[in-house]
């Protein structure tokens, strides 16, 4: 079971989200059958809005649009404050690694672009922000709108390590924000603790990563955790949703596509779930 956990330092001047994604992320790459470097982009993007939607109070639902100018196309997720994420990206098929170490490469097909964020907080008057992309890496793209955008120094740090045959071993991360009130002494140890942190993929490669995650963030500082919530990958998806996206067409273009293709069929691009419409389904909507 994939988990995020909210902690706060003992004083209360910083706090860290960590989370194991593993499973999340294994159910995207299942479902969309993405290989490697496009399974990785997906999966950090899966992550960060799972960061950004923990971060919601209430009923909100967060969308994270990753829009390079390379490769991958798009990568577009949506998550809410329940824990569940569903994304996707335009090219499943991006597979390209170093040829000495076999390290997927990320940032170079992701490009140049922007990094959307929309919250839409059920009042129905979303809030949209938009940063530029640093490094297409998507982890520093992140780290750069919440301090740009949000104006919350963070430290971010994210990643899908895969096995060898490309399918996602562990998928993790934090995020580390300096709150309001934290005193100086405080925020240079925090700093110099972040910078000589190991990596993300080593600290992901530990055995209990959330515990290496959270030694690392806070050393010898005290701190307690806040919440432990469930988090994974779900579509929210129905026929009936479809059908109702069938009926906006209108009864013109419905009748044409029982008469002329006699049936429909719609794949949801979040989860790739096919649902078919008959001819005669077809003719049931337009009679409604
Ligand atoms: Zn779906």
């Amino acid at each position: 079971m994939d988990k995020i956990i909210k902690t706060i330092t003992e004083s209360g001047s910083f706090r860290a989200y960590v989370l194991d994604a593993t499973e999340t992320v294994k159910t995207a790459q299942e479902k969309h059958q993405t290989l490697s470097s496009s399974t990785v982009a997906l999966g950090r993007t899966l992550i960060a809005n799972l960061i950004l939607a923990a971060n919601q109070k209430g009923d909100s639902k967060v969308t994270v649009k990753v829009i390079g100018n390379s490769s991958f196309g798009h990568v577009i997720s949506v998550a809410d404050t329940n824990g569940q994420v569903k994304g996707y990206i335009q090219n499943k098929g991006v597979d390209i690694k170093k040829t000495a170490t076999g390290e997927v490469l990320v940032g170079p097909f992701m490009g140049q672009g922007h990094f959307v964020v929309i919250t839409d907080y059920g009042t129905g008057n979303p809030y949209t922000s938009t940063t530029p992309l640093i490094t297409g890496e998507i982890g520093e793209d992140f780290a750069y709108y919440l301090t740009e955008s949000e104006q919350t120094p963070s430290a971010v740090g994210l990643n899908v390590l895969l096995d060898e045959n490309d399918q996602v071993k562990v998928a993790g991360g934090f995020m580390l924000q300096v709150l309001p009130g934290a005193k100086e002494e405080e925020i240079a140890r925090f700093e110099k603790r972040i910078q000589s942190m190991p990596a993300i993929s080593t600290l992901l490669e530990s055995e209990d990563h959330i515990n290496a995650l959270l030694t690392a963030i806070y050393g010898d500082d005290s701190y307690k955790v806040l919440s432990e919530e469930e988090i994974g990958f779900v579509c929210d998806c129905s026929r009936e949703r479809f059908e109702g996206a069938l009926i906006t067409l209108g009864k013109e273009e419905l009748e044409a596509m029982a008469k002329e293709d006699h049936g429909a069929e719609i794949t949801c691009q979040f989860c790739e779930t096919t649902y078919t419409f008959t001819e005669e389904d077809l003719e049931g909507l337009i009679n409604d």
